[in-house]
């Protein structure tokens, strides 16, 4: 018997089980188990947790991977000895023959007074639940204070925009600073549309239970402070004894292969792949995904001695939640805006309802053939 394992159940994870059991299928192998370890025994769509309504959110594993024959452990893996092909996990220790390390990112939270106490993010789904039984509690008149106006922040701070006074705070002299010349313009109107208040140049210095203290000196009266700055890859990567790059990601090659390491591939927010001859991966379910097909099936294909893929991704497009506005889109990798407002909120909508979702009929064959090592076409204006 020999074991793939895959550590992580999100956007990379799933579709590295998935696109295993395909390769396995396709092979006609036996004797192969595919197993994912993850903390929680669910799939989380975790892009949609800036949105008022998470209900659709969270898709049972057993749903995803009981019809592809993906057995699942629910576990925290702590460390990876890459050396003796195990996984330390906090139910004991698992022996791989290939492993697909897929353990997802987490927002970085700083060292300031008070907000490990009183901060809220939208980083994972319990983390958003949490947030969202909060703000059911507060009156329309309240203030949130958003920090951080890179995409997440900017989602965020315009969904809340609606029911509460909204503050944006961003460290950059203006916001969407990874925006780009062409999106940043829309992204302005779009925050003076919905009412968004910013404050750029400045960072949160201490939070307490009713205020956030600017480093400008402001104190803003808010009794919620959404801590939506940077991220960074699951710290489990250190353990694998290789080169981190500033945002803790492993380096990969064409075919997912942890570089250096026997046996051992990555995918998605922990691993930095080359999408073409200019571009590293960005920490992305757009980028997530693919990588975890071609992970899963280069690990199948490594193990049973079949051709591997490598990937590489010919396009790339932002599509950025703007609330009541509407949206922006852009493509390319120096975000030129192609449509906006209504337009691209139909094309957000797509992607966040449909396009990334698993195919839930329960159908082992449309597990598998959505599992295929192919690149999904870029969304267009229709979706
Ligand atoms: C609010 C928000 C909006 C976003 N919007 C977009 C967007 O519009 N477009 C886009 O492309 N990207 C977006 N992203 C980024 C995107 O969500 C991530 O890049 C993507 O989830 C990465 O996929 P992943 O599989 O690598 O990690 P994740 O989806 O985070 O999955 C990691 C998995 O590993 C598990 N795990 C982690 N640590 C452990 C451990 N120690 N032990 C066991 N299990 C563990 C987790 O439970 C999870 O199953 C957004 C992120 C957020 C938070």
């Amino acid at each position: 018997m020999a074991d793939v394992l895959v550590l992580g159940s999100g956007f990379a994870g799933l579709w590295a089980a998935l696109a295993a059991a395909r390769r396995i299928d396709e092979l006609g192998a036996s004797g192969v188990d595919v197993t994912v370890v993850s903390s929680q025994p669910y799939h989380d769509i975790r892009v949609r947790n800036y949105e008022p309504d998470l209900t659709d959110c969270r898709i049972p594993l057993s749903d995803v991977l009981d019809p592809a024959g993906v057995a699942h452990v629910a576990a925290d893996v702590t460390a990876i000895d890459p050396a003796a092909h195990t996984v330390t996990t906090s139910v004991g220790e698992r022996r791989y023959d290939r492993l697909v390390v897929a353990l997802g990112s987490a927002v970085a939270i700083p060292d300031i007074p008070g907000l490990r106490e009183f901060g809220f993010d939208v980083d994972t789904y319990d983390g958003a639940m949490t947030l969202q039984a909060h703000l059911d509690g507060l009156s329309a008149r309240s203030t949130v204070v958003v920090v951080g106006a890179g995409l997440t922040g900017i989602e965020t701070a315009c969904e809340l925009a609606g029911r509460f006074r909204v503050v944006l705070v961003d460290r950059n002299p203006r916001v969407g600073s990874d925006m780009g010349e062409s999106a940043r313009p829309v992204i302005e109107r779009a925050l003076a549309a919905n009412g968004v208040e910013t404050r750029c140049g400045a960072g949160v210095v201490a939070v307490d239970r009713d205020t956030a203290t600017l480093s400008t000196g402001e104190v803003v009266t808010a009794s919620t402070v959404v801590w939506c700055a940077g991220m960074r890859a699951s710290g489990v990567t250190a353990s694998l004894g290789v080169p981190l790059d500033p945002l803790g990601r492993v380096a990969v090659d064409d075919y997912l292969r942890v570089s250096g390491l026997d046996g051992v591939f990555a995918a998605g927010d922990v691993a930095a792949a080359r999408m073409d001859d200019e571009h590293l991966s960005v920490m992305s379910c757009q980028h997530g995904r693919p990588m975890g097909r071609y992970a899963g099936y280069n690990a199948v294909s490594d193990l049973l001695t079949a051709p591997m893929l490598p990937l590489r991704i010919p396009w790339y497009v932002t599509v950025l939640d703007l609330g009541p506005w509407g949206a922006v889109y852009t493509e390319g990798w120096g975000r030129t805006v192609v449509a906006t407002g209504a337009d691209a909120k139909a094309t957000k909508n797509t992607i966040n309802r449909e396009r990334i979702y698993p195919p839930r009929t329960g159908s082992r064959a449309d597990l598998l053939a959505a599992a295929a090592p192919d690149l999904q076409s870029r969304p267009t204006a229709e979706g």
